[in-house]
């Protein structure tokens, strides 16, 4: 690990004026991603803006209905929390299906929507990679690809995005608010993330020095029914070979409001607007079900270890909708 010099702001315009002033500087949030980067020299940052004691850990209830969810919230805090329970079940089960509960305990909401990507060549400083080392090539690309993404990439890159909650909250259409020294920014989830084209060491519209300081998602539909289901390897500990998160409205034998994210698959985290056109309007069945998981993956080019992800994230997302439709007291709704 590289020397650095710490950074203990006291407010959060204090932090950013420090992030602005150095652009080799990091925040540190829970550190369960920086810190492991910096032991492997992938980051070398040369400042650290330790915001742990800013004043960014509450969730509160909106006016309108919506939850305001501050960026240091801790993921174990936010999965367990009555509004997330009552109102946001996606979101509390991609979070408790993520990590240990070791790692949930330090991980926070600003830290989980940056966090890094799994993918080995971009951990082993020895190998080339485009995202690590601009220009250098892509070594998954023709290497270990299994756990890479199928949906997004381009040839200079093929990382997937390794977070569940990243793809609960792209299902509820969170918006992500970010301040900077100049100004304060509202960005939609679905525009936060950019896709790798040639340039896949930039991975946010992020400016530098622009601290997250919280997440706000919008009051439910009634009668908002809402589920994240994973599939890996083993059952704990263990990033997604595929997820999908799934919030529907279904009144009588109509689905009135669908939106689909999806996970293990994307550059980033995976809105479906295909999928979500095939099932608004639709009749829950087997049928649209299978058309709006052809429909989502339409667009996938697979690698030569990952094609199995076509098939696997089709039958997951499918078993997510049959699972909101057929067993709705199984599922917390919002009305
Ligand atoms: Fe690096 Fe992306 Fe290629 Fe992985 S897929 S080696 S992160 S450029």
């Amino acid at each position: 690990m590289q020397t650095f010099q710490i950074h203990h702001p006291k407010t959060t315009s204090e932090a950013i004026h420090i992030a602005e002033a150095s652009p080799a500087c990091r925040f540190l949030a829970g550190g369960t991603t920086l810190v492991d980067l910096m032991k492997l020299d992938v980051e070398q940052p040369q400042q650290i803006v330790d915001i742990s004691r800013l004043p960014l850990a509450l969730v509160e209830q909106n006016a309108d209905g919506g939850l305001t969810i501050g960026a240091m919230v801790r993921n174990s805090d936010l999965a367990n929390h009555p509004l997330v329970l009552q109102y946001y079940p996606v979101l509390s089960q991609a979070l408790l299906s993520g990590a240990s509960p070791q790692l949930r305990n330090m991980a926070t909401t600003g830290g989980n929507l940056l966090q890094r990507t799994r993918c080995v060549y971009f951990r082993d400083t020895a190998a080339i990679c485009n995202k690590r080392n601009p220009g250098s090539g892509c070594a998954a690309i023709s290497g270990f690809n299994r756990n890479l993404a199928i949906l997004g990439t381009s040839d200079h890159c093929i990382a997937s995005n390794p977070s569940d909650m990243n793809v609960a909250l792209t299902a509820l259409e969170a918006t992500i608010h970010v301040q900077g020294n100049a100004e304060s920014r509202i960005i939609p989830i679905a525009d936060f993330y950019t896709l790798p084209g040639n340039t896949p060491h930039r991975e946010t519209v992020l400016e530098a020095g622009e601290l997250i300081t919280h997440v706000k998602l919008a009051a439910p539909l009634p009668g908002t029914r809402s589920i994240y289901l994973k599939l890996r390897d083993r059952a704990s500990f263990e990033f997604a070979l595929v997820s999908a998160a799934v919030a529907l409205v279904v009144n009588g034998n109509h689905i009135n409001y669908a939106r689909v994210a999806l996970g293990g698959v994307g550059c980033r985290p995976w809105r479906s607007p295909e999928a979500e056109a095939v099932l608004t309007g639709a009749a829950p069945s087997s049928d649209t079900f299978m058309r709006a998981a052809t429909a989502a993956t339409r667009e996938a080019i697979p690698r030569s270890g990952n094609g199995f992800k076509i098939e696997l994230v089709k039958r997951c997302l499918i078993q997510a909708l049959r699972s909101l439709t057929s067993s709705p007291s199984l599922f917390a709704r919002s009305d």
